[in-house]
């Protein structure tokens, strides 16, 4: 049986403030009047969160509790509820209360108006200068590199529509970056902007070790550019060898051997023309690299959204 919506929730190590999501979600989500299922997923708690959400499971319909056995981590969690989901759109949020499930129906409204996936805006974000330095270097990146224009990829309230999820399900690859991969396979995208409230429970669950290799997820997931900058700066440092060489040889034409302290310098010219060399030869190590990690990713190579004309029958494999 499908859904008109499914709310995915990551939860790891939220007890403090479960009951009050719980509350709070199945309020906005019975406000809207169509079939829904609340999904949460616990991410390897080490507290008390895997109990209540099994309690809280039994107690009320539309709740559905995914308990992982270890924590895998964010995105993965929230795969794990993708992949459990049954509704026509899907709505994910984190489980702090910092993005407000009030904000649920507004998301669905925009939703209503035919987008694949509806994006949203932290307005005064609550959070420290560093992690929003953070996101506004994230977020700039990601514009450059995969052409989609979105403003707050870190904020999870997002929607998405079951074409979409489906599609992301079909990725097999290990570390993913949700909002990044639906923008893949997406066709008409939205933003609106929502309000943001400082985390009122327990602290942020990311460590900084922990957010660097996010980083470094959200970086290899859109792009093998990095290894290109490899050869760049491979040809960029032989050129400068190069040129340094011809400098010594017109000077020393001109000004005689003792001008360069009788060539002791001109070893640095092959030098760096071999350093160069060799950085080139990595970016070309680092080009077949690139390759193998896209075939490992075994993404889809296409996602086909429909076909149309009088003989198509649908989506041939
Ligand atoms: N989370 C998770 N697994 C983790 C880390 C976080 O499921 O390993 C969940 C967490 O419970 C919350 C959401 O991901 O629902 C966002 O985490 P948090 O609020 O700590 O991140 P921040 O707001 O600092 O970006
Ligand atoms: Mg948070």
């Amino acid at each position: 049986m499908s859904l008109g919506l499914s709310v995915v929730i990551p939860v790891y190590n939220e007890e403090a403030s479960l009951g009050e999501l719980i509350g709070r979600c199945l309020a906005a989500c019975r406000g809207l009047e169509l079939d829904f299922e609340l999904i949460l997923i616990d991410d390897g708690s080490r507290d008390r969160s895997a109990a209540l959400i099994e309690a809280a499971a039994g107690c009320e319909p539309e709740l559905v509790g995914v308990i992982l056995n270890r924590n895998y981590g964010q995105h993965a969690a929230v795969m794990a509820g993708l992949a459990q989901s049954r509704g026509e759109v899907v709505v994910t949020l984190d489980a702090d209360l910092q993005n407000p499930p009030e904000e649920i129906p507004r998301l669905m409204a925009e939703m209503a108006q035919g987008f694949d996936v509806v994006g949203t805006v932290r307005q005064e974000r609550q959070d420290s200068l560093f992690r929003r330095l953070a996101s506004a270097m994230i977020n700039s990146a990601v514009r450059r590199s995969t052409g989609v224009m979105m403003h707050d990829y870190g904020c999870m309230l997002r929607a998405y529509r079951r074409p979409i999820i489906d599609a992301m399900l079909q990725c097999r690859e290990h570390s993913t970056f949700i909002p990044i991969l639906a923008n893949g396979f997406a066709r008409r995208t939205s933003e609106i902007p929502v309000g943001h409230a400082a985390r009122r429970q327990g602290d942020s669950k990311y460590s900084l070790f922990k957010l660097v290799s996010l980083q470094f997820d959200l970086l290899t997931s859109m792009s093998t550019f990095p290894l290109r900058l490899l050869s760049l700066a491979g040809c960029l440092v032989a050129a400068a060898g190069m040129a340094f060489g011809l400098f010594l040889m017109v000077m020393r034409l001109v000004y005689g051997a003792a001008w360069a302290v009788n060539g002791v310098f001109t070893l640095f010219s092959p030098l760096f023309v071999l350093i160069g060399a060799q950085f080139i030869a990595m970016g070309l190590l680092g080009e077949y690299i690139g390759r193998i990690y896209q075939d490992v990713r075994n993404r889809p190579r296409y996602f086909v959204e429909k076909v149309v004309g009088q003989q198509a029958q649908g989506e041939r494999p």
